[in-house]
């Protein structure tokens, strides 16, 4: 069996490093020519627009997937007029827009941060009038990491943030006071089957994740679950797909919601009797899921600008580094690393030797 991956960074080179022991080929469309999965299978080098390179994935590939959301609905109902493609071009549509996203959360009851729609100068002040400060302006499309968001603090930010925005179509959100941040890597198999991990308890910071801890029974974990699997069951779902949400006086409040395997999910390869991007292929192809137990208690923490040496993390206990091969850029992600111990008390100093490390590489 042969798999397609639109996109060739981090996460399509760990869905490969998955698919290897299950004898499953892959096959990759990335622009870059140092993609960082492509050693793992044929590079399809050009553009996503380009028709003869995405005909040629449809032809080649027996299921096509992804590794961002930010797809051209064209693009993914062009391949999924030729092959299989999953998840579905409505839930690329859906997610990768934050407004049709959090109209869509709300109509199945799931609640999310108050907002407004913002394409003019009128109508930011307007949007703030309703929702009042503090907020946060998003671009609608093509935000990720933080990126194309500022904080309007005052009346007074409001100016600078709509030149930033460039005119681009936005929302503006409530700020959510939350008191934690937690996700729920989901996943629904081609026949229906759904499984759930222990709910990832995230940090942020700058809008990139820093640090994701693994919370098997937390308090949270029903209603995350009922959630994702409203939305999943909504848009007949299939794949992984992670829920980002704001935990706020026992109650939670949805973020946004990636159509992917999630970088909160990347503690599974280790710390999960089945990783999330395992069990995203047997998802895909119809195969039983596994178990999404988790193995004790896990820490991931990712490396974001550079990398330390790999022996200082190799000689912490129970630690597992995973090197993308990209080049240190400021801001990027490099690499990650998963640790896990039997308690909470044992992982805590591993965790904290991680992050020292990735605090002392960090260069934002
Ligand atoms: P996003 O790009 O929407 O995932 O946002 C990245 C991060 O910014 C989130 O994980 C939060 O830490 C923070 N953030 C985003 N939206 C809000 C909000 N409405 N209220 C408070 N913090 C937010």
């Amino acid at each position: 069996m042969k798999v397609g991956i639109l996109g060739g960074g981090q996460l399509a080179r760990m869905i490969a490093l998955a698919g290897y022991p299950l004898g499953l080929n892959f096959i990759f469309l990335d622009p870059s020519v140092s993609a960082c999965a492509t050693t793992l299978g044929r590079h399809l080098h050009g553009d996503y627009h380009d028709e003869y390179l995405l005909a040629e994935l449809a032809k080649r590939a027996d299921v096509v997937t992804y590794e961002f959301e930010n797809v051209p609905a064209n693009v993914a109902e062009f391949l999924a007029a030729r092959t299989q493609v999953y998840p579905s071009p409505k839930a690329l549509q859906i997610a990768q827009d934050r407004l049709l996203e959090k109209e869509f959360l709300n109509e199945l009851g799931i609640p999310t941060a108050s907002y407004a729609t913002v394409d003019s100068w009128e109508s930011l002040q307007s949007a703030m009038e309703t929702i009042g400060y503090p907020a946060i302006l998003k671009t609608r499309t093509q935000g990720y990491d933080g990126r194309g968001q500022s904080v309007l603090k005052s009346a007074a930010d409001l100016k600078a943030s709509w030149q930033k925005l460039n005119g681009l179509p936005s929302i503006a959100e409530g700020f959510v006071n939350f008191n934690r941040e937690v996700s729920i890597v989901a996943v629904r198999s081609v026949s229906g089957e759904l499984a759930f991990y222990p709910l990832s308890e995230n940090v942020h910071r700058g809008g990139i994740l820093r640090l994701s801890e693994s919370r098997e029974n937390d308090v949270m974990q029903a209603k995350a679950e009922d959630y994702a699997t409203r939305l999943m069951t909504a848009l007949e779902y299939v794949g992984v797909l992670a829920l980002e949400l704001f935990e706020v006086d026992g109650e939670l409040v949805a973020n946004e919601f990636a159509p992917r395997v999630h970088n909160s999910g990347h503690w599974t390869i280790e710390g999960a009797e089945t990783s999330q991007f395992e069990n995203h292929l047997r998802a895909i192809l119809d195969l039983s899921l596994g178990s999404t137990a988790a193995i004790g208690k896990v820490a991931m923490v990712n490396f974001i600008g550079g990398k330390p040496e790999s022996e200082q993390v190799l000689k912490i206990q129970n630690a597992h580094l995973h090197l993308y091969a990209k080049a240190s850029r400021k801001g990027r992600k490099v690499a990650h690393a998963t640790v896990h111990a039997a308690t909470t008390e044992e992982l805590e100093p591993l965790k904290k030797r991680l992050i020292m490390l990735a605090n002392d590489v960090d260069d934002s």
